[in-house]
């Protein structure tokens, strides 16, 4: 598995040998530092991870099928536990407290989101409701809603035309919107998101990215992604 800073290359250290990560620029939004992930108390999968993230940058994880991508963003969200997952050592840091014994809706409200492989959209909700319920941690008026809703479609416009139609009838590009559009309107400043490319066509995995860009470079939200297509991770960013 392999790290990667995929925006424009400034300062980034990753994996130091002593499982710190040095950052001499940017403080880091997210540090693991050396951790060991063992499933049903006895299927050891990761062993030594180490990783920060800068705030404001996108980092990419990359790795074939099976490497532990998945596994390292569910350590971080803590939705591993949901799977009989559980981080046995090292530890995991956001905004540089410690996370590992955070529920998952407490590090929504901490503003790290996760986008799960696979999109999980509720296919019977439609895609206005499915945002929604991405702002069900908040405590915002109808009108703030609403407002958060138009910041979402800005930046996913097709998803403003498709936000009558149920989830589960639109394509999948527009549902990889829709899951992060989800996950946008919990304001979070980190999103983990997990092979966002996962069988979409290479137009539409081009414009997802591109969004993905313009919500690093406008709101600064920082990226975690978890990415098997290396061509996409190393150009499709930069
Ligand atoms: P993919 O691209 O296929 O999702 P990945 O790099 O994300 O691969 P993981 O899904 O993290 O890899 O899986 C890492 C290893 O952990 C694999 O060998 C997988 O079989 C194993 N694994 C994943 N989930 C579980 C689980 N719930 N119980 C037991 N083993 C698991």
């Amino acid at each position: 598995m392999q790290c990667r800073a995929l925006t424009p290359a400034r300062v980034l250290r990753f994996l130091q040998p002593n499982g710190m990560a040095t950052m001499t620029q940017n403080p880091s939004i997210l540090t693991i530092n050396n951790i060991e992930v063992i499933y049903d108390h006895v299927i050891l999968v990761l062993k030594g991870v180490s990783l920060s993230v800068p705030r404001g940058k996108i980092v990419a994880l990359m790795g074939a099928n099976g490497a532990g991508k998945s596994t390292t963003l569910k350590s971080i969200s803590t939705l591993l536990r949901g799977e009989r997952g559980d981080v046995t050592k090292g530890s995991i840091e956001f905004n540089g407290e410690r996370i590992d014994q955070l529920t998952p809706n407490e590090l929504v409200r901490r503003g790290l989101s996760q986008v799960m492989e696979g999109r999980h959209c509720f296919g019977h909700l439609t895609i206005e409701e499915n945002l929604l319920t991405g702002a069900y941690t908040r405590k915002i008026s109808r009108s703030e809603l609403k407002s958060e809703l138009e910041r979402v479609y800005h930046y996913f416009p097709r998803l403003k035309l498709r936000r009558t139609s149920m989830a589960g009838y639109t394509s999948g590009g527009e549902q990889q919107m829709c899951a992060i559009g989800r996950a946008l309107m919990a304001k979070p400043s980190m999103i983990l998101l997990d092979e966002p490319s996962m069988g979409l066509a290479p137009q539409i995995v081009e414009e997802i990215f591109g969004i993905v860009q313009d919500l690093n470079k406008t709101e600064q939200v920082s990226f975690l992604l978890a990415e098997q297509n290396t061509t996409i991770s190393r150009s499709g960013l930069e």
